[in-house]
């Protein structure tokens, strides 16, 4: 038998701890790359290393000690890639340099002609004044390393041009707030071989701007889900990207329209672990493994529920039973509006 494959992940938040700990199910080795000792991944990774994106010598040794190097969040400086051999890294760059930047990303929906919120660049106090005559009820969203909010405002007709706003000119997208039925997502992978395929749809809401719940799997009409698929697959397979991509989307009255494209493992794929025969986790190591695809199957209806600041203490000390699964992320500091762990419910066993 081969000796274990050993990946290498840039990034060492839960969604690494995830992906470490789905590893060690599938007989691969993991290496946790992140500037940050208090780092939910260290806990499972085989190995781990605490420095900071940009110091070459330390990549160049990461990257020299693995097989393949993936990432497990998108706002890694393009410059860190850069140091990795091109067949080393899945996905590759493009999937990063065309989702770190808002407009960027908008700009990919626009080529591959998928719907999205009207926006503005966000330059000048002309284009301030245009977008909430125009836009009514807006957000302005930095371009780059935004994350559960961070970094938006809500803006309306009565909002007063100030120093607040001008700070943001030329790093940020204005963008019309849209009045969703719901949100929702969807989390897909595509292997080395370019086959992809869809975890089912999950219905999101956000608190805070921060997702809270997840329910799966949302029933659309089969049209709609047919077309979110479409919209997913031209996004994943134009990116050449390889493993899991989540394309957020906002259910309007008449159509959906893309809100976020992120590429990778996602908070609303969490229920997999219990939902699907295989979990977002598994099917991304596998693929950038370079292990052929095959199509999960959905097994439980979930509902997750994400630990928020001190709402993990309620949890630090119960048991997961056969209703709850609790996945605590072990984060040694508790603070407002942190993701500390989340719940799986298990609604309906064995639905199919
Ligand atoms: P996350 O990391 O949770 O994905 P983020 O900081 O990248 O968040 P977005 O996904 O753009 O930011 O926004 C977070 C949430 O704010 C959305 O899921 C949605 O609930 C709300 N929101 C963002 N843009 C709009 C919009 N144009 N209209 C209405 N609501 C919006
Ligand atoms: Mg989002």
């Amino acid at each position: 038998m081969n000796r274990e494959l050993s990946i290498g992940i840039l990034g060492g938040g839960q969604l690494g701890m995830m992906l470490c700990q789905a590893s060690k199910e599938i007989g691969i080795n993991t290496h946790i790359y992140c500037p940050d000792e208090d780092s939910p991944a260290k806990h499972y990774s085989n190995k781990f290393t605490c420095k900071d994106y940009l110091n070459e010598k330390e990549i160049i040794n990461f990257s020299n000690s693995v097989d393949i190097i993936t990432y497990e969040f998108e706002n890694i400086p393009k410059e860190t890639l850069e140091l990795i051999n091109d067949n080393k890294l899945r996905p590759g760059i493009k999937s990063l340099e065309q989702t770190q930047d808002r407009l960027i990303e908008r700009k990919l929906l626009e080529k591959l002609n998928i719907p999205y919120a009207p926006y503005k660049e966000l330059n000048d106090e002309e284009d301030f004044n245009y977008s909430i005559s125009n836009f009514g009820d807006a957000i302005i969203k930095t371009r780059r390393f935004g994350y559960d909010g961070k970094g938006q405002i809500s803006v309306n007709q009565k909002t007063n041009f100030d120093k607040n706003i001008s700070s943001l000119f030329n790093q940020s997208i204005i963008e019309k707030k849209i009045p969703f039925e719901f949100e929702f997502s969807q989390v897909s992978c595509r292997d080395i071989f370019g086959n992809v395929f869809h975890f089912p749809l999950t219905r999101n809401i956000h608190e805070n701007h921060i997702l809270k719940h997840s329910y799966a799997p949302l029933d659309l009409p089969n049209d709609l889900e047919e077309y979110a698929r479409e919209i997913t697959k031209k996004i994943i397979s134009d990116l050449d990207h390889v493993g899991v991509l989540t394309v957020e989307f906002f259910k309007t009255k008449e159509n959906i329209l893309v809100n976020e494209i992120a590429p990778r493992v996602h908070n609303s794929g969490h229920w997999t672990i219990e939902g699907c025969s295989s979990s977002q986790f598994k099917v991304h190591m596998q693929a950038v493994s370079g292990i052929k695809i095959i199509q999960p199957k959905l097994l439980n209806e979930c509902h997750m529920v994400n630990l928020i600041g001190d709402e993990i203490n309620d949890w630090i000390n119960k048991k997961s039973d056969s209703d709850v699964n609790i996945h605590l992320y072990h984060k040694n500091e508790i603070k407002n509006g942190r993701k500390m762990g989340h719940l799986t419910y298990i609604k309906d066993k064995n639905i199919l």
